[in-house]
């Protein structure tokens, strides 16, 4: 089979595809008031180009902080055209099954710290976190505490956008006009290092673990089913925690016989230079929330990873009366099989240390800017925090972020994204060395153009 990695001739002109989309498609995340279109045809690598032939180095892995493996690997498409002539769906409803979800739940409990046995699949990211919302309550009932039906999550982390995980989620936009969410569900201040400000002076997290005590109390500690957080925190704008954070969180969390989910729809499969995130940040999590990496986006794959004895109890009984249709696509998880063997192979984990050391050293002149409070960098993941006054550490605006974001598009044809004041870059990892360096470059270039004011 031969799969073309040429520019595919249109039919339709760049003009009508982005005129047919503003008419007839609803992006999420889109102001209404904004009518540009950027309309992406062809992928390899690092870089992807649009319907007008402009090549674009993307920084954002596929726009959402994935692609670990790069655009237009053809060898992807293969294993998918292979599996839909073998099978290409059938349902994992009650005893059936298929060899590659089952091949690709025993290589995940290979990578997945020790003890985590169980998964189960769904289509993306705010579904595994809806399943391990309901997977975790229905763990204490089975086990007698049908109390415990309280959520904790954070402010400013990002959860996803169903009921459950948007309920989860910290930002409060995503709740606008869209009715009651979630019972149930209380929220925590996060760790932010970079806002002292946040912890009105005391060690923050001697500040989030009072606070953490204070909350579990005031719920009633018998009635808390779990928290929820992300290792290191993406959208909120690429945030690490102080090291001692997790590990006092989980400590608190056991003692009252709350469970931890870690939510590494991000960070998992290699994004911050481990498998996982959550073991060597001290967190112990009874589950883990997967998606994105594990396809690097090739198709819709979500993993909700449990440890043993929370699969058992989840599982066992009268089994888990919740699933989707496209629960273990066989299709799926074959190309997640062959995906992880690219990372693994192709050593990606460890690299993404290496391009974030490339991008650290690039950007280091943007710290000293005066809109540029802060450089964070993890693994392939660097949030560019902009303020509009270094000292106070005021945030800037969000749309001055979004405009920066659009002048390295249009002027360096660099795509990053914007998150409130931070600007983001989670780029494949397989990016090249002068890759990074050209993006790093144009960025401060248009960094050291931006006044505190925000123009
Ligand atoms: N959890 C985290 C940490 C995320 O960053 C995201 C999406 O970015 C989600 C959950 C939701 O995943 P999805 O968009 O695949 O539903």
């Amino acid at each position: 089979m031969t799969i073309s990695q040429a520019t595919p001739a249109l039919s339709t002109s760049p003009d009508e595809l982005e005129d047919l989309d503003r008419r007839h498609l609803i992006h999420p995340l889109l102001s209404g008031g904004s009518t540009d279109r950027c309309v992406i045809v062809r992928g390899k690598g690092s870089t992807v180009w649009d319907a007008r032939g402009n090549e674009l180095l993307d920084m954002t892995g596929a726009g959402n902080w994935l692609a670990q493996v790069g655009h237009g690997r053809v060898e992807l498409g293969e294993v998918m055209a292979e599996q839909v002539g073998r099978l290409s769906y059938f349902t994992s409803f009650s005893e059936f099954s298929n060899d590659q979800s089952i091949q690709l739940a025993k290589r995940l409990s290979t990578l997945a710290p020790e003890g985590f046995n169980r998964v189960l699949y769904t289509s993306g990211g705010s579904e595994a976190v809806d399943m391990a919302i309901k997977a975790v309550r229905l763990y204490h009932s089975r086990r007698g505490e049908p109390d415990r039906t309280w959520i904790i999550s954070r402010q400013m982390g990002y959860h996803g956008s169903t009921y459950g995980g948007g309920s989860a989620t910290g930002f409060d936009f995503v709740h606008h006009g869209v009715g009651p969410t979630l019972p149930h569900v209380r929220k925590v201040s996060p760790p932010f290092p970079f806002h002292p400000e946040m912890y009105g002076g005391e060690p923050i997290t001697d500040f989030l673990v009072r606070e953490l005590e204070q909350t579990i109390e005031e719920i009633g500690p018998g009635r808390v089913a779990a928290m929820i957080g992300e290792p290191v925190m993406g959208g909120g704008g690429v945030v690490e925690p102080p090291p001692d954070y997790w590990p006092r969180v989980r400590e608190v969390l056991s003692r009252h016989g709350i469970l931890l989910i870690a939510d590494e729809v991000v960070t998992g499969y290699g994004r911050t230079g481990s498998w996982f995130a959550s073991p060597e940040r001290g967190m112990a999590p009874d589950v883990i929330t997967t998606a994105k990496g594990i396809t690097s986006g090739y198709a819709p794959l979500g993993a909700a990873l449990m440890r043993d004895e929370i699969g058992d109890v989840v599982g066992g009984g009268d089994g888990f009366l919740h699933g989707f249709t496209y629960c273990g696509h066989p299709v799926g998880c074959a190309v997640a099989l062959a995906n992880l063997d690219i990372i693994e192979k192709e050593g990606l984990v460890p690299r993404s240390l290496l391009i974030g050391k490339w991008l650290r050293q690039g950007l280091a002149p943007a710290a000293e800017l005066p809109a540029v409070g802060e450089v964070r960098v993890t693994g392939a993941t660097v949030g560019i925090e902009l303020v509009a006054n270094r000292t106070t550490r005021e945030p800037m605006p969000p749309p001055v972020a979004s405009s920066v974001v659009k002048e390295l598009q249009q002027a360096h044809g660099v795509i990053a994204r914007a998150y409130g004041p931070v600007v983001v870059m989670a780029p494949p990892l397989v990016l090249e060395e002068g890759e990074a360096a050209r993006a790093a470059e144009a960025t401060v270039e248009v960094l050291s153009r931006l006044g505190t004011d925000g123009t």
